[in-house]
């Protein structure tokens, strides 16, 4: 039974609402979490390319911070989780019609492998026939890295059970329906099998993801939150194995497409981007988009996948800041917002799978400020938290 006053209530357990968790209860906060679905990681942390990673594309918008930070959370992610967290090859194939040049991907990873100590090398021409089935027709040189992979669910889930591990509480099937303010506490009111219930808590953390501006609505008093953009993006599984790596391929549209090798025998390709105006409840991958795919891999490899292949399809939203930037520029990083007129109100929008736990790291710190040290102070330190 959750108690009847807390000093955070988290809404949303997706990978955000999880390390939140996380964080506040290591550090000794009496946290609640309540998720509307029956399980975490059921949202967008479902949905994801699965890659636990600095974003190898994200140095050409000039993102170095994010990149570095995603590749030192990727290496504490690799020995705090190796279960859920495994470092795979990847391979960039430069053709001589390819539009990043040799050189150009050179200088990535170059500064990709300072960043995490992580050698790349050139794939010996011996070894190409090897790869696949990839098409060796005008193939200048394969470059081969490595980078991690992770069931983002799962990962999601071992985050929440640590959170209450550190003694966090967790409502599922609870949609959080407002809040109000009374005597400096927000009082929160959540439904549960069509019961109506209420906690008071000191500070409300929003990690909705998509659902971040329709629970910010329903926060009393209203406070307006950042525009946002919503961009889906679908992946397909195929029904057909590749074995070698990760392929990091080029679209016909210059976007960076991922063919990833999935569970038993099974290939995960994605993903795609288009601007999404819909309630998030609703987003199906689309046709077009299952199309876009399937063509990109085909124009990589001598196996053509036909949409008899699809065994599998789904769409997530990514949350991106409203600017004049485009898609592919935009910040990856995650907004932590607070506001002085409701000081015990914090607001994650966007951010990645990878650094989850560096975000709620600096959520910990906003709501240190607001709240002051807990009642019982603990460790805090979730670096070395094993998963
Ligand atoms: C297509 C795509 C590919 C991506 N690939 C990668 C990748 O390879 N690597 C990487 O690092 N990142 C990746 N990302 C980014 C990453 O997946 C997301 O940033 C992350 O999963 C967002 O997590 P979240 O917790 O903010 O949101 P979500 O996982 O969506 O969680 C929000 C939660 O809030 C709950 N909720 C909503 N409303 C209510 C309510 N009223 N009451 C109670 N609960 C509620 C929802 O049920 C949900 O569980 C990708 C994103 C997309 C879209």
């Amino acid at each position: 039974m959750p108690e009847s006053t807390y000093d955070i209530v988290v809404i949303g357990a997706g990978i955000q609402g999880a390390g939140v968790a996380q964080a506040a209860a290591a550090c000794g906060y009496k946290t609640l979490v309540i998720e509307k679905f029956p399980e975490a990681g059921l949202g967008t942390s479902c949905k994801s390319s699965k890659l636990i990673h600095g974003g190898l594309r994200y140095l050409e918008s000039g993102q170095f911070k994010l990149v570095y930070e995603c590749l030192r959370e990727r290496k504490r992610l690799v020995k705090n989780a190796p279960q859920l967290v495994k470092l795979i090859p990847f391979y960039i194939p430069v053709y001589s019609n390819s539009m990043r040049s040799s050189w150009m991907i050179w200088l990535g990873l170059s500064i990709y492998s300072l960043f995490s100590f992580k050698k790349f090398s050139i794939v010996n021409k011996s070894e190409w026939e090897s790869l696949d089935g990839l098409n060796l027709k005008n193939l200048k040189c394969i470059y081969k890295y490595f980078d991690a992979q992770t069931d983002d669910k799962k990962l999601t889930q071992a985050v929440i059970k640590s959170a209450e591990k550190q003694g966090a509480d967790i409502l599922y099937n609870s949609d959080f329906k407002k809040s109000d303010i009374q005597e400096s506490k927000h009082i929160v009111t959540y439904i549960k099998d069509n019961k109506e219930y209420s906690t008071t808590c000191l500070c409300i953390v929003n990690c909705t993801g998509p659902w971040v501006t329709p629970t910010q609505e329903k926060i009393k008093p209203l406070l307006k939150t950042p525009a946002i953009d919503l961009i889906a993006g679908t992946h397909i599984i195929v029904d057909r194995p590749i074995t070698g790596g990760v392929y990091y391929i080029e679209a016909a549209d210059r976007r960076a497409v991922f063919v990833m090798p999935w569970k038993a025998q099974q290939t995960l390709i994605g993903t795609t981007e288009r601007h999404y105006s819909g309630n998030a409840d609703n987003l199906k991958p689309d046709e077009t988009e299952k199309r876009y795919l399937l063509e990109t891999y085909n124009s990589y490899f001598s196996y053509q996948l036909t949409t008899d292949n699809i065994i599998e399809s789904f769409a997530g939203l990514r949350v991106l800041p409203q600017n004049n930037q485009s898609t592919f520029n935009k910040s990856r990083e995650s907004l932590i917002i607070t506001n002085a007129k409701l000081p015990g109100l914090i607001t994650i929008i966007g951010g990645k799978l990878t650094a989850y736990r560096a975000s709620s790291e600096d959520v910990l710190m906003k709501l240190k400020d607001i709240m002051g040290p807990p009642e019982q102070q603990k460790n805090c330190d979730t670096r070395n938290i094993k998963l």
